[in-house]
């Protein structure tokens, strides 16, 4: 599950981590009270507005704007607010702004300059193991830093049995070229982001900028978290955080039917009980020279009721130009899917227009093949994955 920004840093905050103050409004009038509220709290004479959506860019698109006086907090709020923000990381409609974070400006000036930094947290999937990735090269994106500068780019990686150790907090702000106030207050803000990533059951942290003030502080100016959704049950506070309007809405339906779906942009459907048997199917449609539609795992009970919600999901991608099923009887008998699939056919009528090919295999596979083509419906049955490609080939050509 993707955050927005303020609730990511409302994550980091409860861990004590440092963070760009703000406060969310959702109108003009409330990002101008959230403004003089923050000065308060902070001293701060400029404001920055931040477009809260589920991108990043969001600066390069004119979704984060400074402000020097109140009449201007109202001002771009008001322009920034239901807009269709469009930045490197969004389609050409962009994503629309229902809502701003007003911040504390942090680019204040002082005795030194302020400093951009990068940083995340993320499983190094080689090792099995959490990492914290970083870079001085801060606040530009990292993927031309990656591309130009690779040695610009550190990584250390965390034992899961000891956490991180101060060891290795100390040689992020070495790295950093720190020392001093802003020395001690990386160590402390490395450790509690680690802290922080661990505690939340997150899947990524991306902050940048990390930002170093002109008076030494290290806090975070931006913040991209990720939960995993898989453990969002041990956390009930996380759990309303969803913005669905920010998600597919093939794939928040799919999620609210208990399916597993992900939207892609080939031209084949897939139907599947089983996340791996899906990632293989999704290999066999690119072995008989198509693309993989979704990637759709309808479960250990593929009766139906579940077949015909599957069919609907697929469907409404107009993309789709043959659905292949893939079902391996273990648990559930062939036959039983088989019957499954009949009378969602039946049920669905003439809203399936693709044609279908389903392959079959395991318990009772035989007798499942026997009842769709006897069921006079237009289905086409496999029992091998060879024959299934050949047969998604087919129907395509
Ligand atoms: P992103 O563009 O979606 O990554 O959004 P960020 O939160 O990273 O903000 C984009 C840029 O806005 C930052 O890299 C900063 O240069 C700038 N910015 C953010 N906060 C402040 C602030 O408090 N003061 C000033 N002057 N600039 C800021
Ligand atoms: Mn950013």
């Amino acid at each position: 599950m993707n955050l927005h920004e303020y609730q990511g840093k409302e994550i980091l905050s409860s861990f004590g981590v440092g963070i760009q103050k703000g406060i969310l409004s959702k109108t003009p009038k409330e990002a101008v009270e959230a403004a003089k509220k923050l000065t308060e709290e902070t001293g701060t004479g400029w404001h920055v507005i931040k477009a809260q959506v589920h991108a990043g860019g969001r600066g390069k698109g004119g979704g984060v704007r400074l402000a020097k006086n109140l009449k201007e907090v109202e001002q771009i709020a008001e322009e920034i607010l239901g807009m269709h923000l469009v930045t490197p990381q969004t389609s050409k409609e962009g994503k629309e702004v229902h809502q701003v974070l007003i911040t504390e400006d942090v680019y204040y000036p002082g005795d030194n300059e302020p400093e951009e930094y990068y940083m995340s947290v993320l499983l190094n999937r080689a090792t099995g193991r959490n990492m914290i990735m970083y870079s001085p090269e801060g606040g530009v994106d990292i993927e031309s830093v990656a591309e130009n500068t690779p040695e610009k780019i550190f990584t250390e990686e965390i034992d899961p049995a000891t956490g991180i150790l101060p060891f290795q907090a100390r040689k992020i702000a070495f790295n950093f070229g720190l020392e001093g106030k802003a020395f001690k207050e990386m160590t402390k803000f490395v450790t509690s982001l680690y802290k922080a990533y661990e505690g939340c059951d997150s899947s990524l942290f991306e902050i940048n900028p990390v930002l170093k003030t002109s008076d030494d502080r290290i806090i975070a100016v931006d913040a991209k978290v990720t939960l995993d959704d898989s453990a969002l049950f041990r956390h009930k506070d996380y759990q309303n955080m969803r913005d669905t309007r920010e998600e597919d809405p093939t794939e928040v339906e799919a999620r609210e039917a208990g399916l597993s779906y992900v939207n892609l942009d080939g031209n084949v459907g897939c139907m599947v009980n089983g996340a791996g048997l899906a990632m293989a199917t999704m290999d066999l449609i690119k072995f008989a020279g198509a693309e993989p539609a979704n990637f759709l795992d309808v479960g250990g009970t593929a009766d139906a009721k579940r077949v015909e919600q599957a069919f609907k999901l697929i469907l409404k991608d107009k993309k789709v130009e043959a659905i292949l099923i893939n079902i391996f009887g273990g648990i559930v008998r062939c036959d039983r899917v088989a019957k499954g699939i009949i009378e969602a056919y039946k049920n669905m009528g003439d809203q399936i227009n693709v044609p279908i090919i389903v392959r079959l295999q395991g318990t009772n596979a035989e007798e499942a093949v026997k009842l769709i083509n006897e069921a006079g419906i237009n289905v086409e049955t496999a029992v091998q994955f060879k024959e299934a490609a050949d047969k998604v080939q087919k129907v395509l050509a």
